[in-house]
C-alpha cells in the first residue's frame, strides 16, 4: 500500500545539485512524485511504500550533495495522489524568498578530468561546470535560481548542452550556467590594438606573457585579479608602482597543492582550509623569499586554483606561482565589470584577458588563517558570502550596517543573518557606491521592504555609514556601539544567547558610549542582557583623534605624554622628527586632542619606540610589524602590564621598553617583551575579572586579535586554569564581524550604547 509525504528542505539547498540529487534517488527507490524549488527551500512530494520512504530519508540526512548545507528538514504526512513517476517540477515563487543563495563553488574533480580529456566536447572550454561546482553568488540576478535569473540568461543552450541540462541522470541536469564551446561565452585576450578572440589562443599567449614578466589583467569569479609571476622581481615592482600599492602584501595563487607546500609552512588545518570548497587565500609561515611580494611580514598568502581558467592558465605554461592580486588601484572595490574595469586598469595591465559571462556582483577573494582558537577569517568574501552565519531572534527583517572600515553589511530574514561579501572602507567614493550598491542588492534578493525595516548602525556619529542609515526612512533606527559589537559577533555566531561571559574587545579605533575613543575594552554581560563595561586600559591622549592611526609617532607622543617624566630620546637610537613634537604640543596645549583607550594605538607607540616612524600605508601596518619582529625573537621575561583597579595600566610597559632601547637591546627581544607583556596583563586581567564575575567564559574580538602570537602566548599563559575562550570563525574579529555584532545587539535589543 503506498503512502505519501510532503518533504520540506531548508539550508543551501538550491543551485548545489539537490533536485537532480533528489531525483536519481527516487528513481533508486521507487519512488514517485515530484521536487521542486520554493521559496523557503527544496520541496519534495513523495509516494511509495514505508520502507523506500524510510530508505529515501535515510540516504538524504546520510549523504546529501557535496556542495549542499541543509539547515532543516520538515516532513509531514500528505495526500497519496497515485502519481505514477517522478518529476522535476517548475520553480515556485509564492512570497519572499527565505532560501539560501549557495556561494561560488570551485571546480569539481569531474569538470577537472574533462577539462584536459580531448575528447570531451568541453576540453579546454573555460566556462565548464556542472551542478556540482561552478559560480553561484556571482552570477544570480534574482531569485529563485533559474538560468533567466542569471547573468547566462544571454546565451541559449544548444541541443548538445540542452539535453544535459533535461536528463536527470546527468551531472549538469539543471545546472544553471551550463555551456559549451559552441553555445556559451568565451574568453579573448585584448593586448594593445589586438584582440586574440579564440579561448585557447588567449589563454596560450596570456601565460606566454605572464612568463615574460608581464601584468595581465585576469577576469575571474568575483571581479578581475592582476597576475604577475611571483619570482619575477621587476613585474612586481612594476605592480606596486602601476596599482599604487607601496607595501601591502599580495597574494599568490600556487599551480597546485605541491608548489603551494613549497611556497607556505602548511599545517594540516592550513592545508584544509587551502583545499576546502570555500578556497579561501591561506595566510601562513613564508618558506620562500619573494622579494616584493610581502614587504615586512614573514607570512605569505596563497589561494589554489579555483576556476577553469585558472588551471588551463596553468597548464598553458604559466609560472608556477602568480602574484594574483585584486585589479584595482590602492583601497579602490575590486574592478568586476569590462568596461570599468579597462578603464581604471589601462595604465596597470599589459593585457586583459576578458570572459563574456558578465559578474552579477563584486566578489573578492577571502582570506583566512588556521589560529590558534580554530580558522580565523579575515576577509569573508567569495566561497563564503552570502551565507548565513546566525540565527537570531528577530521576527521582522532587520538591517545593520557595519563600520566605516572593512565594512560589510547584514541582512537578517526570517531569523537567519546573511553577511555580505566584503566591501571596504566607506571613505573612498566607490566603496562607499558598493556600499548602497550592495544594500539595494541584498534587499531585492530577499524581497525585504524598506519601510518595515530595523536598521541597526554604529554609535559614530560622523561615520558614513551612521550617517547613511539617517538617511534611509525607517522608523527604526538602533545605535549600537562599536566594541560591544565586536563581542556580539562572536556569541552571535557561536550561538551563545544567554551564557554570561567577560568580552574582551582590543582594537585601533571605535566610538565609546562616553564620546572618547576607545579601543581596549573589557566587558561583562550576555547577548540577551547586554554588556556593561567593567574594565579597559588606562586612558591615554590622542593628538588629532582617529587620524593620528596613520603616523605611529603620533600615537607614540600620546601614550608617552602619560607617563611620570616625558622620556628623554635624545640619546635613542632613532629620530622621531616633527609630527612627534607638534603631537605633544597639541596634547600640552589641549588642541584637538582627544582621550584614547586605543589598544591598537598602545601597539603603534611600541612600534614607533622600535624604529616604525614612518607612515602606515595600510590599516594594522605598524602592528603586523612588530608581531613579526617578536616572532624572530626566542620568548623572554615579558614587561610588566599590570591590571589595578579596573585598567591595565601601560605605563610601566613602556618605562621598561624604552629603558632596554636606550640600552641597545636587540629590537626583537624588546619586541617579544612587549608581547608577552601584553598577553600576561590580558591574561591576569581575564582571570581577575572572570573571578569577580563568577563568570568561566571569555569573548576575544577586534582587530588586535588578528595577532596570532598574542593568541598564542594566551592560550599558553590561560594554561590549565583556563577559561572557556570563543573566538570568531564565521566572520573577521575586525571590524568585517561589525554589522553581525550590530545585528546580534538589535535582534536582542540590548545595545546601550
Ligand atoms: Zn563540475
Ligand atoms: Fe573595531
Amino acid at each position: 500500500m503506498a503512502t505519501a509525504c510532503s518533504i520540506r528542505v531548508r539550508g543551501i539547498v538550491q543551485g548545489v545539485g539537490f533536485r537532480p540529487w533528489v531525483y536519481r534517488l527516487a528513481q533508486a527507490n521507487a519512488l514517485t512524485g515530484w521536487v521542486l524549488n520554493g521559496d523557503q527551500g527544496v520541496e519534495i512530494h513523495l509516494e511509495g511504500d514505508e520502507d523506500s520512504l524510510a530508505a529515501f530519508m535515510r540516504e538524504m540526512r546520510s549523504s546529501p550533495p557535496a556542495a549542499a548545507a541543509i539547515s532543516a528538514i520538515e516532513v509531514e504526512p500528505a495526500r497519496c495522489e497515485g502519481l505514477s513517476v517522478f518529476t522535476i517540477r517548475e520553480s515556485e515563487r509564492l512570497s519572499r524568498p527565505t532560501v539560501r543563495i549557495s556561494p561560488d563553488l570551485p571546480i569539481c574533480e569531474e569538470c577537472l578530468a574533462e577539462l584536459f580529456d580531448r575528447s570531451d566536447p568541453r576540453c579546454g572550454y573555460p566556462y565548464i561546470n556542472c551542478t556540482n561546482c561552478g559560480p553561484r553568488y556571482s552570477v544570480i540576478l534574482s531569485l529563485p535560481y533559474d538560468r533567466p535569473a542569471t547573468t547566462m540568461r544571454e546565451w541559449p543552450m544548444d541541443d548538445f548542452c540542452s539535453r544535459e541540462y533535461h536528463d536527470p541522470a546527468n551531472r549538469r541536469f539543471h545546472a544553471q550556467p551550463v555551456a559549451c564551446p559552441a553555445c556559451g561565452p568565451a574568453f579573448s585576450l585584448l593586448e594593445g590594438a589586438t584582440t586574440i578572440p579564440n579561448s585557447t589562443e588567449a589563454i596560450g599567449r596570456s601565460a606566454q606573457l605572464l612568463r615574460g614578466g608581464k601584468i595581465v589583467a585576469v577576469k575571474g569569479i568575483g571581479g578581475y585579479h592582476l597576475a604577475c609571476d611571483a619570482r619575477k622581481t621587476e613585474a612586481i615592482t612594476a605592480l606596486r608602482e602601476r596599482k599604487f600599492r607601496k607595501e601591502k602584501p599580495f597574494a599568490l595563487m600556487a599551480r597546485d597543492i605541491e608548489t603551494a607546500r613549497t611556497l607556505i609552512d602548511l599545517s594540516p588545518d592550513a592545508e584544509s582550509l587551502l583545499t576546502s570548497v570555500a578556497r579561501p587565500i591561506v595566510l601562513a609561515p613564508g618558506m620562500q623569499d619573494l622579494p616584493g611580494v610581502a614587504p615586512d611580514t614573514s607570512e605569505l598568502g596563497v589561494m589554489l586554483p579555483y576556476t577553469p581558467l585558472h588551471h588551463l592558465l596553468f597548464a598553458a605554461g604559466a609560472p608556477d606561482a602568480l602574484v594574483m592580486t585584486s585589479a584595482n588601484r590602492s583601497s579602490e572595490p575590486i574592478a568586476y565589470e569590462d568596461e570599468d574595469a579597462l578603464a581604471r586598469l589601462s595604465g596597470i595591465a599589459d593585457a586583459f584577458l576578458v570572459g563574456e559571462r558578465p559578474i552579477a556582483r563584486r566578489v573578492d577573494d577571502s582570506v583566512a588563517r588556521a589560529g590558534v582558537f580554530g580558522p580565523m577569517i579575515l576577509r569573508r568574501s567569495r566561497g563564503y558570502a552570502p551565507s548565513a552565519v546566525a540565527h537570531l531572534p528577530a521576527s521582522r527583517p532587520l538591517l545593520a550596517l557595519g563600520a566605516d572600515l572593512k565594512n560589510t553589511i547584514t541582512l537578517v530574514v526570517d531569523g537567519q543573518a546573511f553577511v555580505s561579501q566584503h566591501i571596504g572602507d566607506l571613505d573612498h567614493y566607490q566603496s562607499f557606491r558598493a556600499f548602497v550598491e550592495t544594500i539595494d542588492d541584498l534587499l531585492s534578493m530577499y524581497d525585504v521592504r524598506r519601510d518595515d525595516l530595523i536598521i541597526a548602525h554604529d554609535a559614530h556619529p560622523q561615520y558614513a555609514s551612521t550617517l547613511h542609515a539617517l538617511s534611509l526612512p525607517c522608523a527604526n533606527r538602533i545605535a549600537v556601539q562599536h566594541h560591544r559589537a565586536h563581542i556580539a559577533s562572536v556569541l552571535a555566531e557561536n550561538a551563545i544567547w544567554d551564557e554570561p561571559v567577560i568580552g574582551i574587545s582590543f582594537d585601533g579605533t571605535g566610538y565609546g558610549g562616553d564620546g572618547t575613543i576607545w579601543g581596549g575594552e573589557m566587558f561583562a554581560g550576555s547577548l540577551r542582557s547586554g554588556f556593561d563595561r567593567i574594565a579597559h586600559l588606562r586612558p591615554a591622549a590622542l593628538a588629532g583623534g582617529d587620524a593620528a592611526a596613520q603616523y605611529p609617532v603620533q600615537a607614540a607622543a600620546g601614550f608617552l605624554s602619560q607617563l611620570d617624566d616625558l622620556p628623554d630620546l635624545a640619546a635613542a637610537p632613532f629620530q622621531f622628527g616633527p609630527r612627534y613634537r607638534s603631537a605633544l604640543q597639541m596634547i600640552e596645549r589641549d588642541v584637538r586632542t582627544f582621550t584614547t583607550t586605543s589598544m591598537g594605538r598602545l601597539f603603534d607607540t611600541a612600534a614607533a619606540l622600535l624604529g616604525f616612524t614612518r607612515e602606515i600605508t595600510f590599516e594594522g601596518q605598524a602592528a603586523i610589524w612588530l608581531e613579526q619582529l617578536a616572532r624572530s625573537a626566542p620568548a623572554t621575561e615579558p614587561y610588566p602590564f599590570p591590571f589595578t583597579s579596573c585598567e591595565l595600566d601601560f605605563r610601566p610597559l613602556l618605562s621598561a621598553l624604552i629603558e632596554d632601547r636606550l640600552h641597545r637591546r636587540p629590537i626583537a627581544e624588546i619586541a617579544r617583551a612587549f608581547q608577552l607583556g601584553i598577553a600576561a596583563g590580558l591574561a591576569s586581567a581575564v582571570m581577575t575579572l572572570c573571578e569577580e564575575c563568577r563568570v568561566r567564559a571569555v569573548v576575544l574580538s577586534g582587530g588586535v586579535f588578528q595577532n596570532e602570537l598574542l593568541l598564542a602566548d594566551l592560550n599558553t599563559l590561560f594554561g590549565a586554569a583556563k577559561p572557556r575562550v570563543w573566538t570568531n570563525h564565521a566572520v573577521p574579529p575586525n571590524d568585517g564581524g561589525i554589522s553581525l555584532g550590530q545585528a546580534a545587539l538589535a535582534a536582542f535589543g540590548a545595545c546601550d550604547a
